[in-house]
């Protein structure tokens, strides 16, 4: 009987134990600490970005980027409509309204119609997903957004480590947002990171995160905060994770090119695109069927003991968003209705990879 495969599992390095023992020899388990300023300026490494805030999601992430981008009730805010909930959800916690928005060819967001959401709807904001760990066409939608006035916030959840023109997604936008969720291509066992130049925004970030206590020696509230910061424990993790991740995103790119190659010869199967003058991360391996039905490939790997999944299921169908604005929504409806994401685990072998594509190719037929 072999083990489980997962979609993309955690996957620690050989430090992570060792700085969370280092935490509870220092009793700083909580709150904050030292390993959360060390995550912090580990992330801000990596990624070139000037400053960064811990948190304990990706989610929160986005919600205080919204809060700090001054999105409140009744503003309009855009977003990739084929994404993952947690993107979208903060624009409902700020009472604002989503106008969703399709993707193009690339899986991404398509600037030509977030160019024409901007003309009708003039949204406060955009957020962008790089999905899947594969950059957007940054260029084009920055630049609808500077001619605009649209705020960019990236939800790089996904992508962290993914490139675009030499830079790292997640440090275009006014803000950027990472998630160290259980299944990203690292984790912390949830929690995720804030990141702008704007340093002043991201000390802004902090107060809010932290109940946005005011400096006195009693508790002292002056406007409404959040229980948002992350834990020194799991910044201990993160920082162990760090240490790793160059090598996490060579083994997903890899893990998408052996995949590639062993499931050449099937001319139905077409691959996520990866945009010019971009490296993604291959966080998910991810393909579509011209004709075979996702569900039943998916069902097979299940018989198996094996994880996948369909696309993410665009916004715009979600029965929580029904009657939103949205801005095409053909594309990324066909890209769910054929798609999958294959286990892209980085600790997994080549005969996990050899079982997996058998099944595959054995199910389509
Ligand atoms: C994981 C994810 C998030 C949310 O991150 P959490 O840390 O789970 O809150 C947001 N957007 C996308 C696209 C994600 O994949």
């Amino acid at each position: 009987m072999s083990d489980r495969i997962f979609l993309s599992p955690p996957h620690m390095g050989p430090n992570e134990r060792r700085y969370v023992e280092e935490v509870f020899a220092s009793n700083y388990i909580a709150p904050l600490g030292a390993f959360v300023d060390r995550f912090e300026a580990s992330v801000r490494e990596f990624t070139g970005v000037k400053a960064a805030a811990a948190l304990s999601s990706g989610t929160a992430a986005i919600h205080l980027a919204l809060r700090l981008c001054g999105v409140k009730a009744g503003d309009k805010v855009a977003a990739s409509t084929f994404t993952f909930i947690g993107s979208v959800a903060p624009i409902l916690y700020q009472g604002a309204e989503p106008v969703f928005v399709d993707s193009d060819e690339s899986w991404n967001l398509d600037p030509l119609r977030f160019e024409e959401a901007c003309e009708k709807e003039r949204p406060k904001a955009l957020i962008l997903t790089h999905l899947y760990g594969q950059s957007a066409k940054l260029d084009e939608i920055v630049s609808i957004c500077e001619h605009y006035g649209v705020t960019l916030i990236e939800d790089a959840a996904e992508s962290l480590g993914a490139i675009y023109g030499g830079r790292h997604t997640g440090t275009f936008g006014r803000f950027g947002i990472y998630s160290f969720n259980g299944n990203k291509i690292i984790t912390t066992g949830g929690g995720g990171m804030l990141v702008s130049e704007d340093e002043e925004a991201i000390v802004r970030a902090r107060k809010l995160a932290t109940q946005a206590r005011e400096p006195a020696p009693w508790y002292e509230h002056t406007e409404l905060g959040y229980n948002y910061r992350m834990s020194n424990l799991l910044a201990a993790v993160g920082v162990g994770q760090m240490e790793v991740l160059g090598e996490r995103i060579e083994k997903k790119r890899q893990i998408f090119r052996e995949y590639q190659a062993m499931l050449e010869e099937i001319e139905e199967i077409d691959w996520m695109p990866e945009v010019s003058n971009s490296r993604g991360n291959r966080w998910l391996t991810t393909l579509t069927f011209a004709e075979s039905d996702p569900m039943r490939v998916i069902e097979a790997l299940e018989k198996a003991q094996i994880e996948s999944r369909p696309l993410w299921k665009p916004m715009h169908l979600q029965p929580l968003f029904k009657g939103a604005r949205s801005y095409g929504g053909k594309v990324s409806e066909d890209l769910f209705s054929r798609g999958i994401c294959l286990p892209s685990g980085t600790a997994m072998e080549q005969g996990d990879l050899e079982r997996i594509c058998e099944i595959v190719r054995e199910a389509m037929r």
